[in-house]
């Protein structure tokens, strides 16, 4: 005997019926069935709902009943064809029944819930009836209502199952049963009155599990519309797959604490007799799906994740506690008299307090019954009154041999930790079958991502960027990207997605990625934005490793980091503002990326995609001191110098290096020699220097005129002007066989920048184009420096620097 259970998804319409008769014909071919059938789709809820409507609106309730109705017709006219006209009779008597319920609720304006147990009875009663008489067109199938088989209590719509009298009922039913196929509703049962009970929701897979261990039947398969039990709930963890096999006592920590493809009792009557459980899709039958057993083979040491959502924290307090028994037992009575489901416990160890967690719906009960009971107590002040913390979940992390693995909750809470998700309370099961902790609602999709990353897909890490700015360096830098994507996962196990973007004007976010080949599609589609509704979209969709990447040279951008950095988002930025801002600024956002976590990467304020910071970085952390820099660091003024002579004009050179996406947006910053002062204070900060901007000497070559336009087409303008002044420049230089280079230094503690003459045998003399150079003397590098040189300035070598930023935080 099989015993095969067919959930609501399963049966939710006549395609999927059909499906399920093909299941079960197979299956009946070389063995008798037992066939456990849940309501049609969502009917449970739609009755429910009919129920609720019935008190307040019958118009609106018979509405929903008319719904229900409809789908049922439908697939009696689509699949009964032989006893269609008895079908339609014994249907239409149940909905008239039905009907005169709602109206009874609706007269008496009462829902008990022994009338919401009949209410909700009719779905697998009808369910049953009509797929019974679907199957009968061509297999050799009995209907049998389960009510008259499992036997419960009185607890209407949670009743607990009379073993004795059931297991009686069943066998001797099946004893005299011939047929090969036998149809039952699940969920469904009777009191010993013969009032109708349900076995509480999801109840099908234990009236399942209770039909096959009366039956010893071979094995008990529950079809649903997944693969299995999975590493985590599917729709929540993209990453996770189906678990082979896995025992009974991990399979119900993991339906416990939220699984939702098993009902947690489910386990218990098919344990007993050691009947395997096999979890199939209905809708992918070939696939393997998941066996509960008793041994199973060697997994993973973590089986699964689970977790649930809306769960409350009851917390008793007080010094009064200290070492007086019996607080847990009257704490525990008052929420088990009162039904209340207690889902975790911790107490810590000083005994001051005991925390619990219950599912939301009876906190504020909760809270209430435990203020009664402590009153006397809480009056005295010996204990606080109840506090209540809502708005929770707990996350459960699974797996028998767990024990034997040291250091598995460390990785749990670090790898939490990293990733800014407060715990609230902590739980380990001494059989340490179990990890489990408390953490905001807000929090449970990326932490049980971040947990299933750190379990189950060790080999590839998902890094999660929201780029602002899409110039020049922002959209190489999405190309580069798309380009290297494939690479990157092959080679580095790296799965790098864009879920936001943002110009000026608009922002666009997905949750899987952006497809990075049609990026300024969904950019032009998206909505308007502000620097803060970003921040608020990237805080909102609370991806794990996320990356801010700045792609802009703005000053409010810039002044958002310390925001993302708190929240243990990542900061890469080509935006030199923020680190040649006040040195308390620069010195708070390298505070606050440490204490959070996050890396604050600004490799492309120097040098574009140079290495210069991170060479300089490796010396100072490796015990080096600079003594002295020297460098020509503006790829910009290095192009027009390298350009400018008595055949051009200084402006049409300037115009070409802006046209060339060598200057910033404002070439001003550049030419005042504003853009080499920063990037020497950030080498002077780097190198472990407290230093201000204003600490730099910058001699400017550029006429005051110049210096003080305020736009783009009057700085032009004054070029133009100011021809003769640039002429005489280059004449001086050049008449004393000099090149002119704009030089930043740094040396004893000051720094400086300025136009010098370099003669032809120094290291500056040949620099070509764009190109920088570096020279760190230093402890090491005494007399011959260190030298970094290459192309400084244009939108591809920078776009390539934040992209190695964004690599060395992966690398992290
Ligand atoms: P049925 O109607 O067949 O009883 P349920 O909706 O009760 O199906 O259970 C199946 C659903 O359980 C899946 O669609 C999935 O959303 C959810 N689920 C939660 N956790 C898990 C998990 N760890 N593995 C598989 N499914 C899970
Ligand atoms: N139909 C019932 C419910 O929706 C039982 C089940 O499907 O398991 O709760
Ligand atoms: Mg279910």
């Amino acid at each position: 005997m099989k015993v095969l259970k067919f959930g609501g998804s399963s049966v939710a319409n006549t395609e999927n019926i059909k499906q399920v008769l093909s299941i079960v014909a197979k299956t009946s071919k070389d063995s008798k069935v037992a066939v456990i059938v849940s309501a049609f789709g969502k009917t449970t809820n739609n009755l429910i709902a009919g129920a609720n409507e019935a008190l307040i609106d019958i118009t609106a309730a018979k509405e929903i009943l008319g719904a229900i109705k409809e789908l049922h017709f439908n697939v009696i006219d689509d699949l009964v064809i032989k006893n269609k006209k008895e079908v339609h009779k014994e249907v239409t008597y149940l909905f008239d029944r039905l009907q005169s319920i709602y109206e009874g609720v609706f007269l008496l304006q009462e829902l008990s819930d022994k009338t919401l147990a009949i209410v909700c009875s009719f779905g697998e009663r009808l369910s049953s009836y009509i797929i019974a008489n679907a199957a009968k067109e061509n297999l050799d199938v009995t209907h049998k209502e389960s009510r008259d088989l499992i036997s419960t209590n009185n607890e209407h719509l949670n009743a607990q199952v009379n073993f004795k009298i059931t297991n009686k009922n069943i066998a001797s039913f099946f004893e005299e049963n011939k047929h090969q196929i036998t149809l039952l509703g699940g969920f469904i049962s009777s009191n010993i009155d013969k009032e109708t009970t349900t076995l509480g929701r999801g109840g099908s897979d234990f009236s399942a599990s209770i039909y096959a261990a009366a039956l010893d039947a071979d094995e008990l398969q529950i079809w649903t519309d997944v693969s299995g039990m999975y590493t985590a709930n599917p729709r929540v963890v993209k990453q996770a797959y189906p678990i082979s096999e896995i025992s009974y006592e991990e399979a119900m920590e993991l339906s416990h604490f939220g699984a939702k493809v098993l009902y947690p009792p489910t386990i218990q009557p098919a344990l007993r007799k050691e009947i395997a459980i096999r979890i199939k899709n209905t809708f992918d039958p070939e696939s393997a799906g998941t066996l509960i057993c008793k041994n199973p083979e060697n997994g993973n040491e973590v089986k699964g994740i689970s977790h649930i959502e809306d769960v409350s924290l009851i917390t008793l307090e007080g010094g009064g506690m200290i070492g007086i028994p019996g607080f847990s037992k009257r704490l525990f009575e008052t929420l088990s008299v009162a039904k209340i489901n207690v889902v975790f416990i911790t107490q810590a160890s000083s005994e001051h307090s005991i925390c619990v967690g219950v599912y939301e719906d009876d906190a504020v009960k909760a809270k209430e019954l435990l203020d009664e009971t402590f009153s006397i107590e809480i009056e005295k002040k010996k204990i606080k009154p109840i506090i209540v913390e809502k708005e929770l979940a707990i996350l459960a992390v699974v797996g028998e041999s767990m024990k034997n693995y040291q250091g598995l909750s460390g990785q749990m809470f670090s790898a939490l930790g990293r990733n800014n998700v407060n715990v609230r309370a902590i739980a380990q099961g001494s059989s340490e079958k179990n990890i489990s902790a408390v953490i905001n609602k807000y929090d449970a999709k990326k932490a049980l991502n971040i947990l299933h990353e750190q379990f189950f897909e060790e080999r590839t890490k998902q890094l999660n960027l929201f780029v602002t700015g899409v110039g020049n360096v922002g959209e190489r830098f999405l190309a580069q990207l798309q380009q290297q994507k494939e690479f990157l996962k092959e080679n580095l196990k790296l799965n790098i997605r864009v879920i936001g973007i943002a110009n000026s004007r608009k922002m666009a976010f997905n949750d899987d990625g952006i497809d990075l080949n049609n990026w300024k599609e969904a950019l032009e589609n998206g909505e308007p934005t502000t620097l803060d509704s970003f921040h608020q979209k990237v805080k909102e969709s609370n991806h794990r490793n996320s990356v801010f990447v700045d792609n802009t040279a703005n000053q409010q951008v810039s002044e958002i980091y310390e925001k993302y950095l708190r929240e243990s988002i990542s900061v890469v930025t080509c935006n030199k503002i923020a680190c040649a801002s006040s040195f308390d600024n620069y010195k708070t956002l390298k505070q606050v990326s440490r204490k959070y976590n996050a890396s604050f990467l600004f490799e492309t304020n120097v040098g574009a995609g140079l290495p210069i910071i991170d060479t300089l970085k490796n010396l100072i952390n490796s015990g080096d001191r600079v003594q002295k820099i020297q460098a020509v660091l503006s790829g910009s003024l290095n192009f027009v110098f390298n350009n400018f002579n008595e055949n051009s004009t200084f402006h049409d050179v300037v115009a070409a290096a802006q046209k060339e996406g060598y200057t910033e947006p404002d070439p001003k910053i550049d030419l005042s020699g504003v853009d080499v002062a920063r990037k020497i204070l950030i080498l002077a900060r780097e190198s472990g220097h407290q230093l201000e901007l204003e600490d730099i000497a910058n001699n400017a070559f550029l006429p005051e005129d110049s210096l003080n336009t305020y736009n783009n087409d009057d700085f032009y303008a004054s070029l133009t002007k100011n021809e003769a002044h640039f002429q005489n420049i280059f004449k001086e230089a050049n008449d004393k066989d000099c090149r002119l280079k704009y030089v930043a230094e740094f040396v004893d503690g000051k720094a400086n920048v300025g136009l010098q003459h370099i003669p032809s045998d120094h290291p500056f003399y040949n620099l070509e184009g764009s190109d920088n150079i570096v020279l760190f003397f230093t402890d090491r590098y005494p007399e011959n420096p260190l030298i970094i040189k290459g192309a400084g300035a244009g939108a591809d070598v920078t776009a390539s620097g934040i992209f190695a930023d964004v690599i060395r935080i992966a690398n992290q």
